[in-house]
């Protein structure tokens, strides 16, 4: 038996047992298993502080990596982590807009508040994040409870705004900037396993896919300076960090002109600086766009050995009329044809997805092209999605969603059930290979195994042996069985 985070095919929806997977399939379960917990680099902090916060994130992993952003804003003012919910004088929210559902979510989650501020007195409850950045002041009037409303790109100004709301204002600030990155914030590690950290090299998104609304949310695109991405890296290194992935929502379109130097940076020359950082370090990125992915970058992979061989490749759907409608630029061919090429240079090279099921149109052939698109693939995972609708994209503005609910949860039902069967194929072609695992933690299941996770993005769990080890070390670990979830082995 597994538990949700040792799926490699489910992790970010998170579903062991079909209980679960019927909650994805009918929108309960958005996102990964960190969805709304709260975090803090202490479960008790000895440090005194003027203020204590209390901070709770949904979505992407950007929006993971934001929080921290956000905490090393506000620590600079005197304010401390909690993650106990009654102790804390600020209560954030950082939201995800990206489907319908993870808005329903923040609103149930904030009438959990209410009781909390009534009983505490001035406390102040915080949104943050895309939902802010969609709803605005709107947010205010809908949600009494709400104090402050502040988008992706104001973390800066949340002190003078947390000021503000003391004295009984309610405060916004949802400016969108072309050129915020927070480069020189160093950002407070809230769920440190102390082995892997997530360092965001960009923000923003110019591509527009119809169906999407983080363009909306979190603006234009613009690349962080890459000396601040490699200052970063290399202090994680240097504090024991061994595995560094580079966040972006396109991260190959990563693009930084260095006035001082007069160079001018790409993605491919971005992860060389950062693997030559150290040997040691493990480099991974996520995400990649499939009309974006060069071959110079599949190359820089190949050549150094401690890039990960793993790329998030998302298709959407298979089918390229659907896929212009989507308007993701790239054809069922051209994405085939990557995958190719991506197994030309890499052979050994773990490959997922995201995959949206019932978007507008969508007729039987191409649920069944996007099918044959998994199939030819052969995805080690997938995060899959029913489509919903957002507000002022230009799916919304263009085309109607006229696939009915049960139409859309069938559907995504049969590509999970695809999926489930590509991954333990996946796992079935790994038995008696030989991996280097780097060991994250004890197992979930038990202290007496570790848990780690090999290049290709596959956790794999084995027994702790006599020697010495430790979280952040690395092994050699040999595939001994596995499950549709998990690779099951034994150091050698
Ligand atoms: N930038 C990444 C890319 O293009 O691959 C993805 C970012 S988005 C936060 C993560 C995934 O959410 C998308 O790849 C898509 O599959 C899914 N998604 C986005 N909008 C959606 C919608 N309206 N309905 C269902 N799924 C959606
Ligand atoms: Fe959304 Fe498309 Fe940008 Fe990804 S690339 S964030 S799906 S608009």
């Amino acid at each position: 038996m597994t538990d949700c985070h040792d799926l490699p095919g489910f992790r970010y929806i998170c579903s062991s047992k079909f209980a679960r997977l019927m909650e994805l399939m009918t929108g309960k379960i958005q996102d990964e298993k960190r969805q709304g917990e709260a975090y803090a680099p202490f479960a008790q902090d000895p440090n005194q502080y003027k203020k204590r916060f209390y901070i709770e994130s949904y979505g992407c992993q950007m929006n993971f990596a934001d929080s921290e952003v956000v905490a090393s804003i506000l620590n600079q003012e005197g304010f401390g982590a909690t993650r106990n919910l009654e102790e804390a004088d600020l209560i954030f929210i950082n939201t995800c807009s990206i489907r319908e559902k993870a808005e329903q979510t923040v609103r149930k989650r904030l009438t959990e508040f209410k009781k909390l501020k009534k009983a505490r007195k001035g406390m102040l409850v915080g949104v943050l994040g895309c939902m802010a950045e969609r709803l605005k002041a709107q947010f205010l009037e809908e949600e009494k409870l709400v104090d402050l409303v502040v988008g992706p790109d104001a973390y800066r100004s949340l002190p003078a705004l947390v000021a503000e709301a003391e004295t009984g204002q309610k405060a916004v600030n949802v400016l969108l900037s072309r050129d915020e990155t927070y480069a020189d914030i160093s950002p407070v590690r809230l769920d440190s396993n102390g082995v892997s950290a997530f360092v965001s090299i960009m923000r923003g998104c110019n591509n527009m896919c119809s169906f999407c609304v983080v363009p909306f949310t979190r603006g234009r695109e613009r690349s962080r300076d890459a000396a601040s991405i490699l200052q970063e890296c290399r202090d994680l290194f240097e504090k024991g960090y061994r595995e560094v992935t580079l966040l972006g929502q396109n991260v190959d379109s990563y693009y930084f002109a260095d006035e001082v130097s007069g160079q001018t940076i790409t993605f491919a020359g971005l992860m060389k600086s950062v693997a030559d950082i150290s040997p040691l370090l493990r480099v991974r990125f996520s995400t990649s766009h499939p009309k974006d992915i060069t071959d110079e970058v599949l190359k820089v992979m190949a050549a150094y050995d401690n890039i990960c061989k793993y790329i998030h490749l998302p298709v959407q759907s298979g089918s390229t009329r659907v896929l212009q409608l989507m308007n993701r630029t790239y054809t069922r061919e051209w994405y085939l044809a990557k995958v190719d090429r991506i197994r030309e240079i890499l052979p050994d090279c773990g490959i997922s997805s995201d995959i949206i099921a019932g978007f507008c149109t969508e007729e039987e052939t191409d649920h069944q092209d996007t099918l044959a698109v998994m199939e030819y693939s052969r995805y080690d995972m997938s995060y899959m999605f029913f489509y919903s609708e957002r507000p002022g994209t230009l799916a919304q503005r263009r085309y109607t969603d006229d696939i009915p609910l049960e139409v859309k949860k069938r559907r995504l039902q049969e590509i999970v059930d695809l999926q489930g069967r590509l991954s333990l194929e996946s796992n079935k072609r790994d038995l008696g290979k030989i991996c280097t695992v780097l060991i994250e933690g004890d197992s979930k299941r038990s202290d007496q195994d570790w848990m780690g996770r090999n290049s290709q993005n596959k956790v794999i769990v084995f027994p702790k042996d006599n020697t010495v080890r430790q979280k952040g070390e690395y092994v050699t670990v040999e595939v001994t069985g596995c499950t549709q979830a998990t690779l099951l082995g034994r150091i050698i």
